[in-house]
């Protein structure tokens, strides 16, 4: 498998601030003199995010970082997530760190009376929040940003299990060659399927979980999990060879409403 040799992009676009390195058309402020390649090993790892450039600093000295051992402090009976996913896929992109799907303008979710739109959604393995105590083998992280840059994603945990037929649409198209993208159009029911019908979920406070660490993210992780096959996190896993989880990050005095 191919190094990761990209650098990460200007912090500009909501998609590049998500997922680091990206090199799609719609990252066209790619800016290589203003950001450091980072990775998941080695000298550019998730220890050393936050000295490889002053614009990762966050990574390193933030106090509500992401991700987390979720455990719930605060039993508030959460209203629903007011999911409204109306959009197929544009396109999936390996960018080096993650597969990453891109959504058509015109999917939200409304939290705290203000609308998110969702942006893209990728996946992590294993997953990088725990719940009680336990990781899963896949994590899904659906991006979301207001008009003004406020952001918030919704997680998925999968569980080893049955097949997952909209997981498998995405991973026959995924390109195995990074910075490479392939149009996929998932319709917004695929979209729908990929969340748990369940609507529980844990709410609180967090960071993206990649360079720049920006912080004052509305984290929303559903309690339900949803299924995925041994094969199939194996072919997620054989795309970059490694794991693409952050390690937990503390706490602090943040609480966790359920
Ligand atoms: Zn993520």
């Amino acid at each position: 498998m191919k190094r990761i040799t990209l650098l990460s992009l200007s912090a500009i676009t909501i998609i590049t601030l998500t997922t680091g390195c990206t090199n799609s058309t719609k990252n066209i402020e790619h800016s290589k003199h203003n950001n450091s390649h980072w990775s998941y090993k080695g000298d550019t790892g998730p220890k050393h995010w936050g000295s490889l450039n002053h614009k990762y600093s966050l990574c390193g000295k933030g106090t509500m970082q992401t991700p987390i051992n979720i455990i719930p402090t605060n039993d508030v009976d959460l209203s629903p997530l007011e999911i409204n996913y109306k959009t197929s896929s544009t396109d999936v992109i390996n960018n080096g760190h993650t597969v990453q799907v891109n959504i058509a303008e015109g999917s939200s979710v409304t939290i705290d009376n203000e609308d998110y739109e969702l942006k893209q959604f990728h996946f992590h393995t294993p997953s990088e929040n725990n719940i009680k105590g336990n990781s899963y083998p896949l994590e899904a992280h659906f991006v979301h940003s207001t008009k003004d840059g406020k952001l918030a994603v919704i997680a998925v945990m999968f569980e080893e299990g049955k097949e997952n037929p909209i997981l498998k649409k995405i991973w026959d198209k995924f390109p195995l060659e990074e910075n490479h993208k392939v149009s996929i159009s998932l319709s917004s029911n695929d979209i729908n399927s990929i969340l748990p019908s369940n609507p529980d979920y844990y709410k609180f406070t967090g960071s993206l979980t990649t360079p720049p660490c920006s912080e004052n993210v509305k984290w929303n992780v559903y309690k339900t999990t949803m299924s995925i096959s041994k094969e199939q996190v194996e072919e997620f896993f054989n795309i970059f060879n490694h794991s693409n989880n952050r390690p937990l990050q503390k706490i602090n005095d943040r609480v966790v409403f359920e």
